[in-house]
This record gives structure tokens, sequence and C-alpha cells, in this order.
């Protein structure tokens, strides 16, 4: 019962440069369990591999040695099942399942925050396993120091070993990705129809493969030959969505257009009040409406550290309290994003 998806192996993960430091301690880590990097926490947005490369670590430690213990669990199954481990009476058997591993893959970590009791208990297990040298690999949708109200001693925990992003994937990495997916459902498509694929969904991975059921379904059904202009018109709909939706670079025409200023004055750096505020508001903005993460806001607005862009929001969350006028013109400004 390691709860393993076989579907999701090292071998089908495709590997670039958004992905390649994670692909590599993750294998690391499956090849020497407790001795590479312990724990190795893995962040990243939605959709970008996190669940899959958890259970490839699982999958090669079992194809290496079956008798290893491992287990994937999502920490919400971990909450669930401590709940009922409580209300029948079955600690003992709760803490020694967990204790007993020699790897625990925990999903989504970011969801045991503000749990007491399933922190607590995590806590334990945690101590438990690093003491006797016992992998522990978990993921998150942010790095710890962004996870709100989770313990302090939980947090610098997950900093003791090694903490890897993945990042959205460039272009021919979604191309590759892309041939990987169509390949599992014998489909074959042609390069302008994998570049065409890979230039309308950018970032989630989950929905590249989405589309490719969806492409290899209705060719299946309609006994179609798959040419560009079919993927044009049944993908249609998804692609008028997706480019409706809110996205950093909009955000920062809209603004810079609200204050009279260019784009790359915006974004140049400079220390002039007048181009503080928007540049402030941009960000802010960005991160209320958009699903980018801090590291990818940074790298749009050209800045060095995450700290600048937390500051920027907090900020401004402070100024909209006190001026109801600038709480005025960002709603206005809002509304000129959601209409572009
Ligand atoms: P997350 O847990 O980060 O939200 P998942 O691991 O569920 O994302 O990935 C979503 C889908 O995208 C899965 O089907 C997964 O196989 C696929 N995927 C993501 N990244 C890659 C990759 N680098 N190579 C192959 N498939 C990938
Ligand atoms: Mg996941």
């Amino acid at each position: 019962k390691s709860n393993l998806n076989p579907r999701y192996q090292f071998s089908n993960f495709v590997v670039g440069p958004n992905n390649q430091l994670t692909y590599a301690a993750s294998y690391a880590v499956s090849e020497s369990l407790g001795k590479a990097y312990n724990p190795l926490f893995i962040y990243g947005g939605v959709g970008l591999g996190k669940t899959h490369i958890l259970h490839a670590i699982g999958n090669h430690i079992k194809e290496k040695n079956q008798k290893k213990k491992v287990l994937y669990i999502s920490s919400e199954e971990f909450t669930n099942e401590l709940i009922n481990s409580i209300q029948y009476k079955k600690m003992t058997q709760f803490r020694n399942k967990f204790r007993e591993l020699d790897c625990l893959l925990i999903d989504d970590i970011q969801f045991i925050s503000k749990k007491e009791r399933t922190e607590e208990e995590f806590f334990h297990t945690f101590n438990a396993l690093y003491e006797n040298q016992k992998q522990i690999v978990m993921t998150s949708d942010k790095p710890p120091s962004e996870i709100k109200e989770i313990e302090d001693r939980l947090k610098s925990r997950f900093n003791w070993g090694l903490i890897v992003d993945i990042q959205p994937p460039e272009l021919e990495t979604r191309m590759a990705i892309i041939r990987k997916k169509a390949e599992n459902y014998n489909l074959s498509l042609s390069d302008d129809i994998v570049e065409f694929l890979a230039k309308n969904f950018e970032t989630n991975v989950r929905e590249i493969e989405g589309i490719i059921v969806k492409i290899n379904a209705y060719a299946s059904l309609f006994k179609q030959t798959i040419n560009i202009e079919f993927v044009e018109t049944i993908l249609q709909d998804v692609i008028e969505r997706k480019q409706n939706t809110l996205n950093v670079e909009n955000i920062q025409e809209v603004v810079a257009k609200h204050f009279n200023i260019t784009k790359d004055t915006m974004l140049s750096g400079k220390r002039d009040k007048h181009i503080i505020l928007p540049r402030e508001i941009a960000i802010f903005l960005s991160r209320k409406l958009t699903q980018h993460s801090l590291s990818e806001i940074k790298i749009k607005f050209n800045m060095k550290s995450h700290a600048t862009i937390i500051n920027s929001c907090s900020k401004i969350e402070k100024e909209i309290e006190k001026s109801s006028q600038l709480k005025e013109t960002i709603e206005k400004i809002e509304k000129n994003i959601k209409n572009v």
C-alpha cells in the first residue's frame, strides 16, 4: 500500500532548464535514501509536475528494492487519517505506520498550515524519520518561507535539507512534453501542431495534457485526420478563454498607461516617487489577479529578491486602508485590466 501511481515515472518526466535541478535532486534522493538530501523540499506552481516527480521517486525506490517501505500521501489525507485515528483511538497504529517508513512522500504540505494537531503530529513524524535517517520528500506550491501560519519549528526543519523549485517550462520543454504525452496516447502530431499547442498553453502542464486527451478523443470519435485546422477548431474555446485571462504583461501595460508612463520606465528600477507607486501597484495587482508565484513575478518585474515583491504588496495593502483615494484608483485600474 504505497499509494504509488505507476504512470508517473522518471522515464516519462521531461527534463528541461525549468525543472532539471528538481529532477536531479529527486533522482539522487531515490538512489540513496536519507543520505543525499533530507528532507527534499520541492515547490512550484499548479500542474508543473510536483506530484508526478513524487510518485517517480517512489516508483524508482520500489523498482530498485521491493522491500523498501515507501508511502505517498497528500497532506490532506494525512490529516484525515489523523482525525480518524484520534476518533477510533488508533494513534499508536497511526504513528507506527509513518515511523517505520524508509521514505515518506508527502504532497502539498502547505495544507497542514493552520491545522494545529496535524502540524504537531507531522512534527513528531518528521523528527522520528529524520533521526533514523529515513527519507522525507515534500512538495508545496510555495517555498517554506512563504507558507503562512505554519509553526516556525516546522518551517525551520523544511530548510534542513535541500529546497528546489519547478518553474513553468519554456517553449522547447513544452514541446517535448507535448510529444511525450501524445506518444502515450499513440497520437501522432505534426511539428506545426506541437508548436501551436506549446505556444497556446504556456504554463500549466496539466492543461496541456487535457488538451491532448481532447484531441485524441475527437480524432478517434470522428475518425478525423489531425491537421492544424482541426486542432484550432476544437481548441477555440479553450484558447479564447486563455487569451482573456489576466497576465502580468497586461497588468503592467494598464497600470503604466494609467499613470502616463511607459512600461519600460515603470520597470526600470528608478526610485522616483511617481515611478515607484505605479510599480508597486502593478506588483500588488499581479499578485492579486494572477496565479504566478513570487519568483515568477520577481522575474517579470526585474526584481532581485522576493522580499521586494512581498514588501510592495503589504505596503499597498496598508496604503489602501489609509487612503480611499488610492483604493478607488486601484479599483479603477483593476476594472480596466479585466476589460483588456
Ligand atoms: P502538480 O502536482 O505540480 O500540480 P502534476 O504532477 O499533477 O502537477 O502534473 C500535472 C500533469 O502534467 C501530470 O499529468 C504530469 O504527468 C504532467 N507533467 C508535468 N510536468 C511534466 C514533465 N516535466 N514531463 C512530463 N509530464 C509532466
Ligand atoms: Mg500535485
